[in-house]
C-alpha cells in the first residue's frame, strides 16, 4: 500500500515520519512520532515534493519525508534513533516505522541501475525503480531471517551473541540462505550455532525488522539431541535456563521476546 508523491494540505493531521541519515527527526525533545500537521513540522515546502505514504493508523496517513544527509533545519529539530522511537510506539505505528525506514533506504540505494549504471526512475503505481535505459526493475530488498525458541522439558535455550555486550540472552536467529527453505534454515542455524538437533518445528509468527531489511520468521521447536557447543565466532554463551531463573531477555515488542514468553507459558502449562 505504499504510495508515492502525494500532495498533502498544510493543516491536515497525519503521522509524519521524518528521517535524517539513519535517525528520526523530532521536534522539541519528543521521543516518539506524534500526530501533527505539515505546517507544524517547520520544514521547507521543497521537502514535501517527494512524500511517501506507508500506512494508515487510526484513519490517519503515515507520511515519510527524507532529509537524507542534509543538516537539521532548525534548533528546534533533534534526532533520535529509529530503534528508540519504535520502542516507544504501539504495534501499528511500530510496523509503519519499519515500513517507512525500509522504503526510504530502498529509494536512497537504488538511484542507479545495478545492471548498466544508468539513472533509475521511480514507478508511480508501486514501490519500485526502473532503469530508463535497460528496463531493469528493482523492488525493496527483504531478507528473511529465522528465529527459534527451543524447549527441553521445563527449560528454554537462550544464547548470548558475541556482538551483544549488554548481557542479554535471546533466542537463536540467522539469515536464510539462497535455495533454502525456512525449516532447513532453522535446523542448519541451530546446529551451526549451538550443535544441537531440534524437532517438532512449528511456525509462530513474523515481524519486519528494519535493521536494515529483515523479515524475522519465528518458530517454536523442541530439543531432539546433542550437547550445547557454542560456535565461538557468533555465540559467546548458550545455556538451558529454568523458567524461574531467566537472565536478561529481550522486551516483548520484539518477536524474540514474544517467542520466549510463549515458550515459558508452554512450560508452565506442563
Ligand atoms: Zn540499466
Amino acid at each position: 500500500m505504499i504510495e508515492q508523491q502525494i500532495i498533502f494540505p498544510h493543516d491536515q493531521p497525519a503521522y509524519w515520519i521524518v528521517f535524517q541519515r539513519d535517525q528520526v527527526v523530532v521536534l522539541n525533545q519528543q521521543t516518539q512520532v506524534n500526530v501533527s500537521t505539515r505546517r507544524e513540522l517547520l520544514l521547507d515546502d521543497a521537502h514535501f515534493s517527494d512524500v511517501l505514504k506507508v500506512a494508515e493508523v487510526d484513519n490517519l496517513p503515515c507520511l515519510v519525508v527524507d532529509l537524507g544527509h542534509e543538516s537539521l533545519p532548525s534548533e528546534q529539530h533533534q534526532t533520535v534513533s529509529l530503534r528508540s522511537v519504535m520502542m516507544n510506539s504501539d504495534a501499528r505505528l511500530f510496523e509503519a516505522l519499519a515500513r517507512a525506514w525500509q522504503a526510504t533506504l530502498f529509494l536512497r540505494t537504488h538511484r542507479f541501475c545495478g545492471q548498466c549504471g544508468s539513472r533509475m526512475q521511480r514507478i508511480d503505481w508501486e514501490l519500485a525503480t526502473q532503469c530508463s535505459r535497460c528496463s531493469h526493475r528493482c523492488y525493496p530488498r527483504i531478507s528473511p531471517c529465522v528465529i527459534v525458541a527451543i524447549r527441553k522439558d521445563k527449560q528454554i535455550l537462550l544464547a548470548q551473541g558475541t556482538r551483544h555486550t549488554n548481557g542479554m540472552y535471546s533466542t537463536l536467529a540467522g539469515f536464510v540462505e539462497s535455495g533454502e527453505t525456512l525449516e532447513q534454515a532453522v535446523h542448519r542455524e541451530v546446529f551451526e550455532e549451538v550443535g544441537i538437533r531440534v524437532t517438532n518445528l512449528r511456525y509462530f509468527s513474523s515481524q519486519p525488522w528494519p535493521f536494515p531489511h529483515s523479515l524475522m520468521v519465528g518458530f517454536l521447536a523442541d530439543y531432539a539431541g546433542g550437547e550445547i557447543t557454542p560456535e565461538p565466532k557468533e555465540i559467546a554463551d548458550a545455556k538451558w535456563f529454568d523458567a524461574d531463573k531467566l537472565p536478561l531477555i529481550p522486551p516483548t515488542f520484539s518477536i524474540a521476546g514474544h517467542l520466549i514468553q510463549h515458550t515459558l507459558a508452554l512450560i508452565n502449562e506442563q
